[in-house]
C-alpha cells in the first residue's frame, strides 16, 4: 500500500485528517519559541485540548524575551482533553531561502528531536503534521522528503516507538508525501 512503510522497528503511515483527533500516545505540534499559542495548526491543538494545555507551556521556563524552547528543539507537555497522552511541542524552522541548508538541517533535527522525546516517554504511537509547511513557508516538496527520512532513520534503532503518522491536512499535501514515501520505499517499493 502506498500510504505505509513498514522500517525495521516501525511503521511510517501517511492519513488525510486533522491532527487533534488522531488517538496516539503522542501528537506533535508545530509550534513557535514562545510556546503560547498561535495560529494554524498550534491553535487547533490549544482549542481542542482546552486551556489546561496552554497552563502547562506557560509553566516552562522561559528566557528573558519569553522564548521555551529555541528552533530545532522540542517540550512535552501533556495533552489536555485530547485523545492523545502527550503533546510534544516542536519549533520548526522559518524557511528563508538564502538560509536553505540551515532550514533543512533544522527540520530534519526537530523530527529527531520529537521522535526521541516521544521514545524516552515510551509512546508506541506519534502522529506529526507537516512542520514549517505552513506560515513558515518551508516548501512541501521538499520538507515531506525530510520528515520522512527522519522517521526512518529512528525507526531502524531499538525505539518504543511503533507507528509515526502523518496527518496530511489536504488531498494535494498527501500526494506530496505519497512521492515522497513512494521514493523512501526505493525501486522495490514496500
Ligand atoms: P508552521 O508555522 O510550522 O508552518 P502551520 O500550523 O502554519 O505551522 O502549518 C503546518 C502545517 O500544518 C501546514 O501544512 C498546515 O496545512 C497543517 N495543518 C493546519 N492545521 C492542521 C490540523 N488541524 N491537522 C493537521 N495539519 C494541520
Amino acid at each position: 500500500m502506498s500510504d505505509s512503510l513498514q522500517a525495521k522497528h516501525g511503521r511510517i503511515e501517511l492519513v488525510l485528517g486533522n491532527i487533534v483527533e488522531q488517538a496516539v500516545d503522542a501528537i506533535v505540534n508545530a509550534a513557535n519559541t514562545k510556546l503560547a499559542g498561535g495560529g494554524g495548526v498550534d491553535g487547533a491543538i490549544h482549542r481542542a485540548a482546552g486551556p489546561k494545555l496552554l497552563e502547562e507551556c506557560l509553566r516552562l521556563p522561559a528566557d528573558e524575551e519569553g522564548r521555551r524552547c529555541p528552533t530545532g528543539d522540542v517540550r512535552v507537555t501533556g495533552a489536555g482533553n485530547l485523545p492523545a497522552r502527550y503533546v510534544i511541542h516542536a519549533v520548526g524552522p522559518v524557511y528563508n531561502e538564502r538560509y536553505a541548508d540551515k532550514a533543512r538541517r533544522q527540520l530534519r533535527e526537530v523530527h529527531e528531536r520529537a521522535l526521541a522525546a516521544a521514545a524516552a516517554k515510551g509512546c508506541r504511537s506519534v502522529a506529526f503534521p507537516a512542520i514549517s509547511t505552513g506560515a513558515y513557508r518551508f516548501p512541501l516538496g521538499e520538507a515531506a522528503p525530510i520528515a520522512l527520512a527522519a522517521a526512518q532513520e529512528h525507526l531502524r534503532q531499538a525505539t518504543s516507538v511503533q507507528l509515526v503518522r502523518f496527518v496530511l491536512f489536504s488531498p494535494p499535501q498527501l500526494e506530496v508525501f505519497r512521492a515522497a514515501l513512494k521514493a523512501l520505499a526505493g525501486p522495490e517499493g514496500v
